[in-house]
């Protein structure tokens, strides 16, 4: 049987956070989402409230917050560039200060804190398909700095809260994850698309398409969050993601055979230090976890279609 804890989801209100807290809640636990909305949505919760052991909190994880918990999920700061690159100076205080105050609380209340971390701390890798135990390449003055130095300190913290105070920490390097609840306009490329697609505007693909990424469908992912945190030890990092690997140009293809559109494809400049390719090795979420993404791009993409026709009507 399962124990009932008190779980503290900062960003919430977000695309994963809202999410991982539906989940959390049909499990069985009292859930505290805190988010201060700067990207995430009322409306992404809103069916919760009713649960009388769901409670949202509007709070900025850069200031201190004192509350009595077992579990901290670390999901506050924005993620698509667009957005953290709005506010650097806030993008990095939300990961810096946000994983210093969360990892204070962890440490008062013996809660046991997970990370959300990224694959951008590989940066550009020169080494693929990535694994964890490889240290990146990472510009820390370029306009992606931000995001992704601010989340390599937040592991440095994480790390060091571990051997210096025994805090007990998960941490996972996520890999780029899509599903309903995206945020229509954050310029993220799967969302991107398919608005693009259903609007019968034209496909912006930036730089000549050739650029790879992995997509994990949202499902697959809010299930590695829980079996990391579940983990009697592994302390990670631990890359999650899809290891299926697609060009831009492909899942632009993707998108308008299953939206029937007649967008055309309209090439775009590519953005500074936009990474080539990016793929995860997942090979210690499988031995440590018993995880492995189990959507394929074509079902979760179209789940993803059905989300945003449903939001533009
Ligand atoms: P999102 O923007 O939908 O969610 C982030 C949430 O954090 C939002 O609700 C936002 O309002 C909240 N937030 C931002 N700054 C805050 C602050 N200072 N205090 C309190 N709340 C704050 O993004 P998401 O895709 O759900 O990402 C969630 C987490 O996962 C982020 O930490 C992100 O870096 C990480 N991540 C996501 C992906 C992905 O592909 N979606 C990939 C790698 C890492
Ligand atoms: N903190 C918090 N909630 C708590 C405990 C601490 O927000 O329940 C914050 C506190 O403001 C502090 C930070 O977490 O600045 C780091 O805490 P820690 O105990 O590591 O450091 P110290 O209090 O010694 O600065
Ligand atoms: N991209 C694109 N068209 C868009 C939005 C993004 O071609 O309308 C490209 C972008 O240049 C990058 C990839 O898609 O190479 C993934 O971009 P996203 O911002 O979704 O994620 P990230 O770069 O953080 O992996």
């Amino acid at each position: 049987m399962q124990v009932s804890k008190r779980i503290l989801v900062t960003g919430g209100a977000g695309f994963l956070g809202s999410h991982l807290c539906e989940r959390l809640l049909a499990d069985g636990h009292d859930v505290l989402c805190v988010d201060n909305y700067f990207t995430g949505r009322r409306e992404n919760v809103a069916r919760l409230m009713d649960n009388p052991r769901f409670e949202v909190m509007r709070h900025d994880v850069t200031f201190p917050l004192y509350v009595e918990v077992d579990e901290i999920y670390n999901l506050a700061c924005p993620a698509s560039p667009i957005h953290y690159q709005f506010d650097p100076v806030q993008t990095t205080k939300t990961s810096v200060h946000g994983a210093i105050n969360m990892l204070g609380l962890a440490k008062r209340t013996r809660a046991k804190i997970f990370q959300a971390s990224t694959s951008e701390v590989y940066g550009n890798p020169l080494v693929h398909p990535q694994v964890e135990a490889y240290w990146g390449n990472v510009n820390p003055i370029g306009p992606r700095a931000c995001y992704d130095e601010g989340k390599r300190c937040a592991e440095t913290l994480f790390f060091d809260y571990h051997r210096q105070h025994n805090v007990e920490i998960r941490v996972a390097r996520i890999f780029n994850t899509y599903g309903p609840r995206m945020h229509p306009n954050d310029g993220r490329v799967v969302s991107n698309f398919v608005v693009q697609a259903l609007k019968g505007e034209p496909i912006t693909i930036y730089g000549d398409g050739q650029q790879t990424r992995s997509f994990c469908y949202v499902d697959d992912m809010i299930e590695a969050f829980v079996r990391l945190m579940d983990h009697p030890k592994l302390t990670g990092p631990v890359n999650v993601g899809n290891p299926g690997e697609f060009t831009m140009l492909e899942l632009a293809e993707m998108v308008l055979r299953q939206t029937n559109s007649r967008s055309r494809i309209e090439f775009r400049p590519l953005p500074v230090d936009d990474p080539t390719q990016r793929r995860p090795d997942i090979t210690v979420a499988r031995e440590e976890m018993g995880w492995e993404p189990k959507v394929p791009l074509e079902d979760g993409l179209r789940e993803t279609v059905n989300y945003f026709r449903q939001m533009m009507m």
